[in-house]
């Protein structure tokens, strides 16, 4: 189903200014209206003060300011994750995640309606892809939480796209997405800032080498045995695990930053010794880091997260190789913050942490 009219976060400024001028109006009325929604969070054409009212009215009519309905939000006990469904213009479901943690502040995002990649672990993959978001779909994650976090007198210092969805299987939206966020007369959170979290998708990790950006790269890895990641990840069938790290040294080589291995532990299938060994060997040499963390267990997928103390010798087994690595909380466990949980409950109002 197509949207009644567009979402005027789905346009750049140019073509802002230009839509602007067919109307008749200034082009300085872009740089009004863009302050509006990216740095003041605006979601409504008629709280645009600084537009003539009868401007406010025709842009009502000509856009559509809101991207996200939420749906429901649950928080963790500790108040430090907040995870939010929300439902879009066709009725699709997405969620994203608020995390406080210490001086952070880092929004979760969504990149696509489930994902058609399939990873067995993954409650996103076992929906399977019903859409793409689009930029501003995208965007407007980020802009309600900042809303919510303003009024708090707080702010967003952290993105990132480990939501649903796999981000390079939606490339341009994504990077139009980063440009929004990053842009000092918009959003303008620091490129740095940002992480875009790929399964491995060989050509979008040179495609992304090449447009030489500050975003971080993070790969999620998870095993570098070619025969069991093709059974949690299909997708290691078309780049295997070689082709992937062969595309991260041309990243490395091409823009000198560090890439993030994401690597879930599983209970006595990917946490022995020997396995961050073999790790090890494969990323000797490589500008990386490590993030390890024990896996969520999923309805089709229960295998249990690996104890902490197998998570600690796999770390300590990294450390020995001169692998720099950390271990991740469980955080949000308890409120189903992994990748797509939540949307796989649907819009169902009997789940036990704190709604708010
Ligand atoms: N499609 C991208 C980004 C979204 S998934 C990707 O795969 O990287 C974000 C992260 O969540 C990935 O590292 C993914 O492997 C991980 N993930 C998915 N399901 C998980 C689970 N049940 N437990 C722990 N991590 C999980
Ligand atoms: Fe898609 Fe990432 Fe989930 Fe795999 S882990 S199914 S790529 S969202």
């Amino acid at each position: 189903m197509a949207p009644e009219k567009e979402l005027i976060h789905d346009l750049s400024f140019t073509e802002l200014e230009d839509r602007l001028v067919s109307m008749g109006e200034p082009k300085y009325r872009a740089a009004q209206i863009w302050t509006a929604l990216y740095k003041q969070f605006v979601g409504d054409a008629n709280e645009m003060t600084a537009l003539p009212k009868a401007l406010r009215a025709e842009l009502t009519q000509t856009f559509s300011f809101q991207a996200l309905t939420p749906v429901r939000s649950i928080q963790s006990k500790n108040g430090q994750t907040t995870k939010t469904l929300f439902s879009l213009h066709d009725g699709a479901l997405i969620e994203t995640v608020l995390m406080m943690y210490n001086d952070r502040r880092t929004i979760c995002i969504s990149t696509q309606v489930g994902c058609g990649l399939g990873c067995h672990f993954c409650a996103t993959g076992q929906m399977g892809l019903t859409r793409n978001l689009s930029s501003g779909e995208i965007t407007a994650q980020v802009l309600y939480f900042a809303k919510y976090l303003a009024a708090m007198d707080d702010r967003v210092t952290n993105v990132v796209m480990m939501g649903m969805g796999e981000p390079f299987q939606n490339y341009e939206p994504v990077m139009e997405a980063v440009e929004r966020l990053n842009d000092p007369e918009a959003f303008g959170l620091g490129a740095r800032r940002i992480t875009i979290s790929t399964v491995g998708l060989v050509p979008e990790i040179k495609r992304f080498a090449d447009a030489e950006t500050q975003v971080n790269l993070a790969i999620s890895l998870h095993t570098v045995d070619d025969d069991l990641r093709t059974q949690m990840i299909p997708i290691n069938n078309k780049y295997p695990v070689a082709s992937v790290l062969e595309a991260c040294r041309y990243y490395v080589k091409k823009t000198n930053r560090r890439i993030t291995f994401e690597y879930a532990l599983i209970d006595g299938v990917n946490d022995s010794i020997d396995d961050a060994a073999a790790l090890a060997r494969y990323l000797k040499g490589l500008l990386c880091h490590v993030n390890l963390i024990p896996l969520n267990p999923t309805k089709q997928y229960d295998r249990p997260g690996s104890p902490s103390e197998r998570v600690s010798a796999f770390g300590n087994t990294l450390e020995t190789f001169k692998i720099p690595c950390t271990t991740r909380l469980r955080r949000g466990l308890e409120i189903n913050a992994g990748c797509g949980q939540l949307a796989a409950e649907g819009d169902t109002r009997d789940s036990s942490p704190r709604m708010i």
